[in-house]
């Protein structure tokens, strides 16, 4: 690929959908399955067949076995945090502009309605079960930044380096990317890339066989954010919610635009009107992309719904056939992938 100037890098970047058209959005993707047949016990995360299995499994091991649901989801959590290969949760995620990692989370508890969130917590490799502490050690909900560390120290977590070398690399080579007026030379390969900014994150949601809901979601945010940058994740209500009278969703992808809905409250909330976890899904998207209306989507939301009877729904704004936006479930009839619906197909660079 030939270098690319500075501007055109910027010209790249900036590549995407420009939504002018008025009326309504039809969903464009993946035709609606039938909806599968609702079961509890039931785990859901928001991955496709490679983590939802190594996710759901653990969880699902307590929940078959009667165990609580909040220890079901964080288990199936945590796999993924202490996973260095992923770089968009826990140890082992995509730093910020500086290379630091910082790393959100939420839990929220559908029996006791209570949640606990951590964000720009550094140097702790499972967040979500700072953010379980901090709704069950504390009478507040969130901790940030080096009060959340300090607390996480005082409960006994070690202090770690968070940044492995797969994801110092990937920083560095955005950094050598961003600007050919500053003093860092392109990347050693001698080629400016696209500055791809990978997304991540992880919602894993339960229910147990008597309908009680938990959910978490963990992240390390946006690749290269500002440092103290704080997405949807550790927001309850944009990232994460769980109603116990209705149910539970899950939001990843561009924070800024989840957290400008509510859309994990405004998930659930459609449920509780009536609408199945599917609908509401697509409906948290067409809603981001109407508050959108005129400026350009050059970025992605998912949104993850689980409804008490163990009903399922997804749905993310951008897809394609080969890439639908994909949920991984395991109940009584066994692990599977659901593909769900997509607004709009990635646009073409
Ligand atoms: N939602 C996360 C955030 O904005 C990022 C992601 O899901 O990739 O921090």
């Amino acid at each position: 690929m030939a270098q690319l100037s500075r501007r055109d890098f910027l010209k790249v970047s900036a590549a995407g959908l420009t939504l002018s058209a008025a009326g309504p959005l039809a969903i464009v993707g993946q035709a609606p399955r039938e909806p599968i047949r609702p079961r509890r016990p039931a785990v859901v995360c928001s991955r496709g067949e490679y983590w939802g299995r190594k996710v759901n499994e653990p969880a699902w091991e307590i929940l078959r076995s009667g165990g609580n649901v909040l220890d079901a989801v964080i288990k199936g959590a945590v796999v993924v945090e202490l996973d260095p290969e992923d770089t968009s949760v826990g140890y082992g995620g995509l730093p910020n502009e500086e290379g630091e990692v910082e790393l959100d989370a939420s839990v929220m508890y559908g029996p006791t309605h209570n949640c606990g969130a951590v964000a720009a917590l550094r140097h702790i490799k499972t967040p979500s079960l700072v953010a379980r502490l901090v709704m069950e050690r504390t009478d507040h909900m969130m901790l940030v930044g080096k009060g959340a560390l300090k607390f996480a120290l005082a409960h006994g977590f070690k202090k770690e380096n968070l940044l492995t070398e797969k994801a110092r690399l990937q920083w560095l080579k955005w950094k050598e990317n961003l600007s050919d007026e500053d003093d860092w030379l392109p990347p050693a390969d001698g080629k400016y890339s696209e500055g791809d900014r990978p997304t991540g994150t992880i919602n894993v949601l339960g229910v147990d066989a008597d309908g009680n809901l938990a959910g978490v979601t963990t992240t390390s945010g946006l690749a290269f954010k500002i440092p103290g940058r704080v997405g949807d994740s550790p927001i309850i209500g944009a990232g994460l919610y769980v109603d116990n009278e209705v149910g539970a969703a899950g939001a990843t992808g561009r924070g800024e635009e989840v957290i400008r809905i509510c859309g994990s409250f405004y998930v659930v909330s459609l449920m509780r009107a009536g609408k199945t976890p599917q609908e509401a899904c697509e409906l948290a998207c067409k809603r981001i992309v109407e508050v959108n209306r005129g400026r350009k989507i050059d970025f992605n939301d998912k949104f993850i719904a689980l409804r008490k009877d163990g009903q399922v729904g997804v749905a993310s704004i951008l897809g394609s056939p080969d890439r639908p936006p994909e949920l991984a479930l395991w109940n009584e009839d066994g692990f599977q992938v659901i593909r769900g619906t997509y607004l709009y197909e990635y646009p073409k660079s």
